[in-house]
């Protein structure tokens, strides 16, 4: 389904992703893990389309999309959620929601599958963004997401700044779009809560994959995790 092959990216001199390869299949629960400053973010950003990669390939479906702009990488079926949100402040929920019209795929029953997975969201349509808990935004901006119906869903770090209890809740309907068949790649800080959750890991250093394998597999080698995360 997501295909990264010796993906490169830089900021002028600083070469902050080294030859990445990512393979997540159709209906896999990926998580790329790291520690500050590992790369993750770049790659993510590399992927959606938010930063030029200076080589390799990113293949969605078979179709080559590191060279696209953002809008057709949507169009692709690839949607990325942003670290920080990144919701438009002044809109209401429903107008955010709305924003993603302009990717041509949205239909009807989407609003509503986004009501479903988070009622929060539907009780609070006509609430401006901006004067939503944290909690709320990251529903806010992974409901936006699923507005444009991808095939791949990117996430990077939805848990950040939010309280365990809200947490849980993000992760909880996350899990719930994986059960409903959702492919899904996350960034993730928390290794004990993204390994809980997803079926593969992927582990960051200074760049590069020094580490992969089945979540459980990793979630065995506590070690192995703790001597590349910290
Ligand atoms: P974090 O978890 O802190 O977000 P990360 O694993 O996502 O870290 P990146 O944000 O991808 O890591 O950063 C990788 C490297 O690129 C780091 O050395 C970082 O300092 C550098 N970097 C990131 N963004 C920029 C930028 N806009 N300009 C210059 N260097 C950058």
């Amino acid at each position: 389904m997501l295909l990264v092959s010796k993906l490169s990216a830089s900021y002028g001199a600083i070469n902050a992703v080294r030859g990445v390869d990512l393979n997540v299949k159709a209906g896999s629960f990926s998580v790329l893990l790291g520690a500050n400053g590992a790369g993750k973010s770049t790659t993510l950003r590399s992927i959606a389309g938010l930063h030029r990669p200076v080589g390799g390939s990113v293949k969605l479906g078979g179709q080559e999309i590191s060279r696209l702009s953002l809008h057709r990488v949507v169009k692709a079926g690839l949607a990325f959620v942003p670290e920080g949100r990144m919701v438009v402040a002044p809109l209401t929920v429903e107008e955010n929601l709305n924003l993603s019209h302009f990717s041509g795929r949205t239909e009807p029953d989407l609003l509503d599958r986004v009501y479903t997975l988070f009622p929060r969201l539907k009780e609070r349509r006509r609430q401006v963004a901006g004067l939503m808990s944290g909690g709320e935004q990251q529903m806010l901006a992974i409901g936006r997401a699923l507005m444009t119906r991808p095939q791949m869903l990117v996430l990077d770090e939805p848990s950040m700044g939010l309280a365990p209890a809200i947490v849980d809740l993000v992760f909880q309907s996350i899990v719930e779009l994986h059960k409903q068949g959702q492919s899904i790649l996350l960034v993730e800080q928390n290794a004990a809560i993204a390994l809980s959750v997803c079926d593969y890991g992927y582990v960051m250093k200074r760049g590069q994959i020094v580490v992969e394998g089945t979540a459980d597999a990793l979630k065995e080698s506590p070690e192995v995790l703790e001597a590349y995360l910290s």
